[in-house]
């Protein structure tokens, strides 16, 4: 892309203005023309539901001497755009200045302090301050939730049911029963959708609900920092009645934002506010995380979220089919639950794009549909059942045990462990009859099995760490099927 070179377009100024560019009518309009421009260069670079959903409601507001803030509808865009898009705007945006310019990306409006390098008026502004805008409660602004995350859209099961409770009573009893929660769980589980439906609910009772990404945060406080707004900063995260930070992950290592984290987070817990905190691993396993803020969070409430068991996705496919207000055959959502394993969001998408596409074929929704629908992904490997002697393997790997101690005899804890992990694994995902699974296992009835099985299953419901070592050998099998 060639540079523009067009007088009319002020970000293109060769000498940086300094910080203070930021808060003038100057720098507004070219940081405007600026991300018009980019706009322009995007639309060519993103197909077009990315542009029409992330990009098209953006504009751009301040420009500095390095960096542009793009200012989006919601969290979910900035979010969004913060994690896929980066790269693309700035290589973008230097293409477009002919320098490198930072982007930060702010949900509209919420960005309310004035900057504290903006020239105060000469003469009182034409509207009387009549209103005390100054006080900080006035500059309450209320997050934009997404409307579908609420409790009632919300499917329970036993892979995320303490998160779920949890966050229920939380909002029953604001502050008085777990907090901080900390949730914890990998991507497309559902950790957002329940800070949502968290903040609608207390929003809906009057309360303030801050809600932010981590990152948020961090830029939050960054600009605080640079515009010595730090009273705003204080009033507006310790005013809230809730908390919700998500993907807390990422503040782990920003030292300085960690520091203002845990004074904030003090302050807010000495006053009874609740705290809702999500992130992809628990407060230990977050390498860089400040000893004292791990100990925090390890204070309240830590629950996890795991991948949906096949039930489990079937029962949201079939809550979300029926919010598409269509008919989906049973064996259509039972092929989609058979494809996407791990991840709610691209269950959703997958059902949608099986609708869009009958959609626009104008035809009802069968298998032969969605097999069409769904073979132009790039082809997903449809993963064959692992082998017994695969499970065998991969669990003596597990648990450190030769897998002749397996078949063995031996009665020792570990080993009497992994052979009721195999007993499960072989019936579940290798899908052995219990006599066959007896046969392979030192000639053990069949009962002995199934008791092994069912023992699994139960204590799977209770023990997030058994849950976390059928997670690991299953992926340990998954790389050793494709
Ligand atoms: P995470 O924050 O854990 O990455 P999200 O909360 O963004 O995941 O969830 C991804 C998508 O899956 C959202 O559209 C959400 O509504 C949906 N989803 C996840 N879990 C559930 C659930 N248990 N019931 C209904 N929808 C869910
Ligand atoms: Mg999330």
């Amino acid at each position: 892309m060639q540079p523009l070179r067009d007088e009319r377009f002020s970000w293109q100024t060769e000498e940086p203005r300094g910080a203070a560019l930021d808060a003038t009518a100057d720098g507004q309009a070219a940081a405007a023309q600026l991300w018009s421009a980019a706009l322009a260069a995007l639309q060519g670079q993103v197909t077009r539901p990315i542009y029409e959903t992330y990009l098209r409601e953006t504009a751009g507001v301040r420009l500095s001497s390095d960096t542009l803030a793009v200012a989006a509808p919601s969290d979910f865009i900035t979010e969004w755009l913060n994690r896929k898009l980066r790269p693309v705007v700035l290589r973008t945006l230097a293409e477009l200045a002919g320098r490198p310019l930072d982007v930060t990306f702010e949900v509209a409006g919420v960005r309310s302090v004035a900057p504290a390098g903006a020239p105060e008026p000469a003469t009182p502004a034409p509207h009387p301050p009549a209103e005390q805008v100054a006080a900080p409660s006035a500059a309450y602004v209320p997050p934009r939730l997404n409307e579908r995350y609420t409790f009632e859209t919300f499917v329970e099961g036993d892979n995320n049911r303490l998160a779920f409770a949890a966050c229920q009573a939380a909002v029953e009893h604001p502050g008085e029963r777990y907090n901080p929660i900390f949730i914890y769980g990998g991507v497309g589980l559902g950790k957002t959708h329940l800070l949502h439906a968290m903040g609608h609910a207390l929003l809906a009772r009057g309360m303030r609900v801050i809600y932010v990404t981590s990152e948020q945060f961090t830029n939050d406080f960054v600009t605080m920092i640079r515009e010595g707004a730090s009273d705003e900063f204080r009033a507006r995260y310790r005013s809230a009645d809730l908390l919700l930070i998500d993907d807390i992950q990422f503040i782990a290592g920003k030292e300085g934002t960690m520091e203002e984290f845990f004074h904030t987070f003090n302050d807010l817990h000495a006053h009874g506010r609740q705290i809702v905190l999500t992130s992809d691993q628990p407060p230990k396993k977050v390498t860089g995380l400040q000893d004292r803020l791990i100990s925090r969070f390890e204070w309240g409430l830590i629950a996890d979220i795991q991948p949906p068991s096949a039930e489990m996705r079937l029962a949201i496919l079939q809550r979300k089919a029926r919010a598409l207000g269509r008919y989906v055959p049973e064996e259509v959502l039972a092929f989609i639950a058979d494809r996407i394993r791990d991840n709610v969001r691209e269950l959703e998408g997958s059902l949608n794009r099986v609708h869009a596409y009958a959609e626009l074929l104008d035809a009802p929704i069968t298998l032969e549909l969605a097999q069409k629908a769904l073979g132009e992904l790039p082809a997903a490997p449809r993963r064959r059942p692992p082998l017994p002697e695969e499970v065998l393997e991969a669990v003596a790997l597990y648990y450190q045990v030769r897998p002749a101690q397996l078949a063995g005899k031996g009665r020792e804890q570990r080993v009497a462990h992994a052979r009721q992990v195999a007993m499960y694994l072989l019936r579940e995902d290798a899908g052995l009859a219990l006599v066959e699974i007896g046969r392979i296992l030192g000639k053990r009835d069949h009962t002995t099995v199934l008791y092994g099985c069912k023992k699994v299953e139960e204590q799977r419901l209770l023990d997030a760490g058994l849950r976390a070592q059928l997670a690991d050998i299953r992926a340990a099998l998954a790389r050793a099927a494709s």
